[in-house]
């Protein structure tokens, strides 16, 4: 373990856990909301400065308890104003945050996994392979993080207004540990953000979400892709698991529920999912689906095999599900200079699945393409 303190780190708790937490020690619960607004709201991380909380409470916490977010070992700055930070974590295990600041809002990409197990062939992140699932606090730590390093820049960018579960790994396979950090995001005595600003994206793992219904109360967004099964489960693998018809159910009963509409993502990739047909066949699957589309141009990276379509191709695509009633905009490429556009996310990590490996050797012309599965 690299850092410094020991003992529980309250970043794994959301509120109910922290009081819960406290009154096991005999103290009161409403000890929690203090602790929240100090770690969240003050980006405090020592507990001798808390100074509503008794001399003897301080050094008690101090002895049993620390505040440990992940660590930031390199900055990248985009040309953009877009930051990509890595941040480092207790073994070792690096990830990548972005920061994407816009005319009315800061999002940040946070990460829910080391690697990604899905493997996406036009995403960067899935080349790396997967090490494993973040903790709560490791999650969340990458938000306090991210609004401490804002908080000491000179230049005072400002704060974390949205949160956008869209960095590396999927999200909905780690449900345990996003759904306390994801209700610290939205607690009042936390970060505060309203239910609009912290937005979980999904590749579709059906049984996720459906509990994230049962347990949450976020906008979801879905990387859909493509408009039918079988080249959907060729871009994104998951599919033959859980089909297309039945991913939509499932969204459909989420917003069922009073939520706003879905976020539907579409890569736009050259010549495979990009022509007129695959977008009145995407206008006709969405005709059930409260919904949006965000067209994502395709971010290359090193040994794909995808290009991105031309502007003109999008703007096609854009017009056609427009003329068809749906909602569309194309999102506009931030921090691709810095390789922290959409599915560029790389981390430094050991790769349980040698995935890494395999492709690599493919690149150099070693394995054929099923090797690579
Ligand atoms: N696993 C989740 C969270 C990742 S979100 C999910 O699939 O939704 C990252 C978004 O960027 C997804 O919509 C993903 O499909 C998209 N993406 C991945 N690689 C990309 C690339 N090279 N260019 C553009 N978008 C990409």
């Amino acid at each position: 373990m690299s850092y410094a303190n020991t003992g529980t780190n309250l970043l794994d708790f959301d509120r109910g856990a922290l009081a819960a937490w406290f009154e096991a020690m005999g103290e009161k619960p409403f000890r929690a909301t203090q602790l929240l607004k100090w770690i969240y709201q003050q980006g405090c991380d020592d507990f001798q400065q808390m100074t509503n909380l008794s001399k003897a409470l301080r050094a008690r916490l101090g002895e049993v308890a620390c505040i440990d977010a992940p660590t930031v070992v390199d900055v990248q700055r985009s040309a953009d104003g877009s930051r990509k930070w890595l941040m480092e974590l207790a073994d070792g295990n690096r990830i990548e945050t972005v920061y994407i600041p816009e005319d009315d809002r800061a999002t940040l990409c946070v990460s829910s996994q080391v690697g990604c197990s899905l493997n996406c062939g036009f995403c960067s992140t899935a080349q790396q392979g997967f090490a494993r699932n973040l903790s709560t606090a490791e999650i969340i730590g990458q938000v306090w993080r991210a609004n401490r390093e804002l908080a000491n820049d000179p230049q005072h960018p400002g704060s974390v207004s949205n949160v956008v579960m869209m960095g590396m790994g999927e999200p909905l396979l780690n449900l345990d540990q996003v759904v306390p950090a994801m209700n610290l995001m939205q607690d009042d005595f936390a970060l505060a953000l309203s239910k609009r600003r912290v937005t979980l994206s999904t590749a579709g793992v059906v049984p996720g979400l459906r509990e994230l219904a049962r347990r949450s109360d976020v906008s979801l967004a879905l990387s859909l892709h493509a408009p039918t099964d079988a080249l959907r489960s060729e871009l994104v693998p998951l599919n033959r698991k859980y089909p297309i018809a039945e991913v939509l159910d499932a969204c459909r009963e989420y917003v069922g529920e009073g939520r706003r509409r879905v976020t539907v993502e579409y890569v736009m990739l050259d010549g495979v999912n990009d022509r007129d047909e695959q977008a009145h066949a995407l206008a006709r699957l969405l005709r059930q689906l409260p919904s949006k589309v965000n067209l994502i141009p395709f971010n290359p990276f090193p040994g794909t095999r995808y290009r991105r379509s031309p502007r003109e191709r999008i703007d096609r695509f854009r017009e056609i599900l427009h003329a068809a009633g749906i909602v569309t905009i194309t999102r506009r490429t931030r921090g691709d200079d810095i390789n922290a556009a959409c599915g560029q996310l790389a981390g430094e990590f050991q790769d349980r699945t040698r995935r890494r490996e395999r492709i690599q050797v493919k690149l150099a012309g070693g394995l054929d393409e099923t090797d690579v599965a």
